[in-house]
């Protein structure tokens, strides 16, 4: 591991830091909540940066009136006008795209590269769902019996309350804020506590870019749960679209049960990467380090099983193993750093419990496997060989830079074992026979495949995940149809 860059201070360069709000942003105002405020750290350092706003059930009230009171009014607005505002959005993320950066790596603490792929990514969904706005068209046909026609036309579902993660503060919140407003619908977003100065930072940003007051309200919270029961029980919300863990997905399922609310739920992964044989070598290494590293192992889509076919197995193992201690770990912010901190303390000791348990469970350390002293909640590039299938690590997200390695031989044996979990969002396989790659890509449960490359995501295209993974998709055309609801009417002409 180098971690020469460690201790170095963040480089906040450009970040004018009390500049940015820590309100609550309701009906376009900043506004103080009733709870005391919330400090953010900064991962790479453990310092505190900034203090935000804490909302109550009134608070969060208050952010409902809010987007009650404009929902009318942007339903109303046409198509075109609302796909200019979106487009507008796309624009001013991309003109600072920089600034945006940085902020995301000093709150969440990823690799200024990676954070700098984020806010492309993020800001795509403005651009794809500002296309999408005008473009969500109804059916007009004669039915089947002849009697009647059948008129269908799609409609705003109505208010929608979105809660993300604190992973991907920019694109988890635009993957949901523009199609909901694609569709005409208004909402209040609940962004995670540890990276709510991102979500604020894009709130003032979208204010700008054309979108009316209490079109978006942004509420922070330290108590989530009641904040969001409240905003459930309130019959005017009518989706709830979460991202997070598939513990807290289940929990808020329920809760939208009492309601009948419609969800849209993504949610854990457990993604496995299969390399056989016949793959190229160093499109395989560079696949699994992309699914691998990419905002160091903390995506959901992360690999969190390495499974190598017997033939290519040590040569894999030593490609990856020389490319994982190579890499410079340090503070997000710095340009060196190619794997930042992780989210928090706990993260780090849940990765530690998962290392040591499969350790002790008979598997190899070939590099990492042990936290450094120092501040910052820092964990090395780790690479385990000889993983038994009943390690912990098997069945539960890692969320870190460790890349657990076992052997297989045959196609069969490998499918088992990939769909040997709750989740099925991800998968990754790698080979030179493409009738293999697809033939194998059927077999595997899971919502997507990236076939011989590392990164599946792409706003154009329908993420989302089966099994306890989630309900429902994000992106392409299906992720604007998750905010409407279809109207029908028979009518005799
Ligand atoms: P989390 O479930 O702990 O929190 C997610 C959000 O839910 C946060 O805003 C949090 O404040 C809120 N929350 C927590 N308890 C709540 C409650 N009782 N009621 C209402 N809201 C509540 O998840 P996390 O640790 O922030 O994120 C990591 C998880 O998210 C991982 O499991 C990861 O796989 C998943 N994730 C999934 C996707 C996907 O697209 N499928 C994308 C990113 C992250």
């Amino acid at each position: 591991m180098n971690i020469a860059a460690r201790d170095t201070k963040p480089d906040t360069t450009g970040l004018d830091l009390d500049g940015f709000a820590r309100g609550l942003f309701i009906a376009g105002q900043w506004r103080e909540g009733r709870g005391s405020r919330i400090p953010v750290v900064d991962p790479s350092s453990e310092a505190v940066i900034a203090h935000i706003a804490n909302a109550d059930v009134a608070d969060a009230a208050a952010a409902v009136d809010a987007a009650a009171a404009a929902a009318p009014g942007w339903a109303a607005t046409a198509p075109r006008k609302r796909s200019e505002i979106l487009r507008r959005c796309f624009e001013l993320m991309t003109e600072r795209a920089e600034m945006l950066a940085k902020l995301i790596s000093l709150e969440n603490g990823k690799a200024l590269r990676d954070a700098r792929g984020e806010v492309a990514y993020a800001a795509e969904f403005f651009r794809w769902n500002a296309e999408e706005a005008v473009r969500i068209v109804g059916d007009f046909a004669r039915a089947p019996a002849g009697a009647n026609h059948i008129v269908v036309g799609y409609e705003p579902i109505g208010i929608c309350v979105l809660i993300t993660p604190w992973n991907f503060p920019a694109a988890m919140a635009t993957r949901k804020i523009a199609p909901a407003l694609a569709a005409g619908c208004t909402v209040v977003l609940k962004p995670a506590t540890e990276t709510p100065l991102t979500a604020y930072a894009l709130a003032a940003l979208y204010r700008e870019a054309g979108v009316p007051d209490g079109v978006v309200n942004v509420i922070t919270t330290s108590t989530p749960g009641p904040v969001t029961s409240a905003m459930l029980a309130d019959p005017r919300v009518r989706k709830l679209s979460f991202t997070g863990s598939t513990g807290v997905g289940r929990t808020l399922l329920a809760e939208a049960s009492k309601s009948v609310i419609s969800c849209s739920m993504e949610l854990g992964g457990n993604a496995p990467l299969i390399v056989f044989d016949d793959a190229d070598l160093d499109t395989a290494i560079e696949g699994a380090m992309v699914a691998k590293m990419r905002n160091a192992g903390e995506a959901c889509t992360a690999a969190n099983r390495l499974y190598v076919q017997s033939g290519i197995y040590e040569k894999f193992v030593a490609a990856l193993t020389k490319r994982m201690e190579a890499l410079a770990v340090g503070a997000g912010t710095d340009q060196a750093t190619e794997c930042g901190p992780m989210i928090t303390a706990k993260a780090v000791a849940k990765i530690e419990r998962l290392v040591d348990d499969a350790v002790t469970r008979g598997a190899k350390v070939k590099c990492g496997g042990k936290k450094p002293s120092g501040s910052g909640f820092f964990y090395p590039p780790t690479v385990l060989t000889d993983v038994p299938a009943d390690a912990e690590m098997a069945g539960e997200e890692i969320f870190g830079p460790v890349a657990p390695i076992s052997r297989f031989d045959s196609e069969d044996e490998v499918v088992a074992r990939a769909n040997d979990t709750e989740y099925g969002l991800a998968a990754y396989v790698f080979t030179g026979d493409l009738a293999r790659g697809l033939r194998i890509s059927r077999r595997i449960e899971a919502g997507m495949i990236a076939l011989n490359r590392g990164l599946v995501s792409d706003p154009a295209a329908p993420f989302g995940g089966v099994k306890q993974s989630g309900l429902g998709r994000e992106g392409g055309s299906h992720g604007v149809l998750e905010f409407c609801e279809p109207k029908y009417v028979a009518v005799t002409l």
